[in-house]
């Protein structure tokens, strides 16, 4: 008989891990709730442990990465599950309520659903596999650090720490039906104007105005379609500014502004397409203004890589796996692809195939966030089923 879950352990978990404060680097609470729970449910205390992520990080990352291991009761490739511990500063001083068949906050925050659903799924499955004596696989939990302000958590964790997975799922969505087998890659730009000042009005045409560069950019971006929703044919993707800062007075011409942007798409040839446009408007419009003397702006165009595109093809063994399990559980899978980073990016880029599952969490950084409490208790059937099936 394959194992099963017990609804009140799961909610418990649920509602335990949803009333822990969690802030992006500051996971530390949240981790010890998460070891003590495993321990209680016979994870060996040695076998859990911190990897050295917030160390590499810096200051404002209070703890690594949690990391659980188990050795297989059976055969079979070691299988990996992930959840982030971090919430949105939305979630601040939270009270989760149960209501009719949801969880949602008391007042006016979002009520930490993503992603304590899946932290609680995990523990629960995790609580339910050790009870049970079932056979299993190699395991290893992963439950990462700020995953909200740019997967770094992920992106810092090294496969030797994970005991080299072979697969892995990630929980951090609402249906357990949807398998999300891809996601969009970004880049992150930054374009730094320098002009020359001069008095606005007693020798406005000394100046070399950065303030005009920026405009112009943004304004021939716009104009020629690689602002917000972008398509070429059939490649498509978006790009965002974000951020202007610059100028000191009204009556001074504008010598520094620094722009920062981002740029997404699910191909990786056409994300640099769309970067190398914004390259390119931005020293044009450097170019264009210039002073009396004819001394131009110029500007320096930086980019930074924030995660690339994956998509793992519907016959790959870790989208296999997790067809069958949702099909096993009565459930009728749909694999899709995502226009957001998921911990799931870094992942793969380090060489672990990871597909993304759901369990129950809805109204992500909103104050109407809530968790679908039969889509959790699905989810938590789902990771049982990825850590005992075959
Ligand atoms: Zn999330």
């Amino acid at each position: 008989m394959s194992p099963e879950i017990s609804e009140a352990r799961a909610l418990d978990h649920l509602m335990a891990l949803l009333r822990i404060e969690g802030l992006s680097g500051d996971e530390g609470a949240v981790a010890d709730e998460v070891r003590r729970r495993l321990i209680e449910a016979g994870w060996p205390a040695s076998a859990i442990r911190h990897d050295g992520a917030a160390r590499r990080l810096g200051p404002n990352f209070k703890v690594g990465n949690l990391i659980a291991r188990l050795p297989g009761r059976a055969g079979g490739a070691r299988r990996m599950f992930v959840g982030h511990m971090d919430t949105v500063p939305l979630c601040r001083r939270a009270v989760p309520v149960r209501k009719d068949g949801r969880i949602v906050a008391r007042g006016a925050t979002a009520v930490r659903a993503d992603n304590r659903t899946a932290v609680a799924a995990i523990v629960t499955a995790a609580e339910a596999l050790r009870t049970s004596g079932a056979r299993h696989p190699p395991l290893t939990l992963l439950f990462t650090i700020a995953e909200e302000i740019g997967l770094h958590g992920a992106k810092e964790v090294r496969p030797a720490d994970l005991g080299r997975p072979a697969m892995a799922f990630n929980f951090d969505s609402g249906d357990p039906a949807r398998i999300i087998v891809g996601a969009i890659g970004a880049t992150r730009w930054e374009a730094v104007l320098h002009g020359r000042s001069s008095h606005a009005g007693m020798h406005p045409e000394e100046g070399v105005s950065a303030m005009l560069a920026a405009g112009r950019a943004i304004a021939e971006l716009g104009d020629r379609g690689w602002f917000g929703r972008i398509r070429r044919g059939r490649q498509a993707g978006t790009a965002n500014v974000g951020i202007i800062r610059g100028g000191e007075a009204t009556n001074q011409v504008t010598d520094l502004v620094t722009v920062r942007g981002e740029c997404r798409s699910h191909r990786a040839a056409f994300l640099t397409r769309i970067t190398a446009a914004y390259e390119a408007a931005f020293r044009r419009a450097a170019r264009s203004v210039r002073n009396v003397r004819g001394q131009r702006a110029s500007v320096e165009f930086r980019t930074q890589s924030d995660y690339r595109a994956f998509r793992l093809p519907e016959s790959h063994p870790a989208v296999c796996t997790a067809l069958r399990a949702a099909r096993d559980l009565g459930l009728h899978p749909v694999t899709e692809v995502v226009d957001g980073g998921l911990d799931a990016n870094p992942l793969v880029e380090k060489g672990i195939p990871t597909v993304t599952l759901g369990a129950g969490q809805h109204g992500a950084h909103s104050v109407d966030e809530y968790v679908d409490i039969a889509e959790y208790l699905a989810g938590c059937r789902l990771a049982l089923r990825l850590m005992t099936a075959d």
